[in-house]
């Protein structure tokens, strides 16, 4: 959502409360991950004499594959910031996360929301901290008990015997 920002520059009111719903198709694309349709934002656009901040919160419900285990994983983004607010023109450096730049009178939520978002989802989903993810030989759950594969402890001095006995057993 673009939010007209002029009364608040104009100094004609001082906090803009922001209340809408986002539909997710707006939202990034992430390999594996199913966001629920809608997001509800909340927030406030406020000037204190001159010096304007964002502050955006929602929560974002979404289904994706645990990276270790494949089960299905639902969790929640929760997206809470403030950000300097800054009149177009002021701001010399657009890469700087701190700030969002209003065009034309306008200052655009969805583009500051999104922004963090990528920032701050996370890179692997698993479904638990712990999760020990399944066995690379049989394919087996480890979470629900070990298998009989043979698992060997790497010792990094112990490293190179082992690739040699492996060597070994593919040959045999
Ligand atoms: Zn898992
Ligand atoms: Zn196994």
């Amino acid at each position: 959502m673009k939010l007209d920002v002029r009364k608040l520059l104009t100094g004609e009111c001082v906090r803009i409360p922001i209340d809408y719903t986002l539909e997710s198709s707006a939202l990034p694309v992430f390999d594996d991950v199913v966001f629920e349709p809608e997001v509800h934002v909340n927030g406030e656009l406020t000037n204190n004499g001159g010096y304007m901040r964002l502050a955006l919160l929602c929560s974002i419900a979404y289904d994706a594959i645990c990276a270790r285990c494949l089960k299905e994983v639902n969790d929640t983004i929760n997206i809470n910031f403030e950000k300097t607010v800054c009149e177009e023109g002021d701001l010399q450096n657009t890469d700087n996360d701190d700030y969002v730049e209003i065009n034309d009178g306008m200052l655009d939520i969805d583009e500051a929301l999104i922004e963090d978002m990528i920032l701050n989802f996370p890179l692997k989903i698993v479904c638990d901290e712990n999760c020990m993810g399944l066995c690379p030989k049989c394919g087996k759950d480890l979470n629900s008990g070990s298998c009989s594969c043979v698992t060997k402890e790497i010792d990094p001095r112990l490293a190179p015997l082992l690739k040699f006995f492996d060597n070994d057993d593919g040959e045999n």
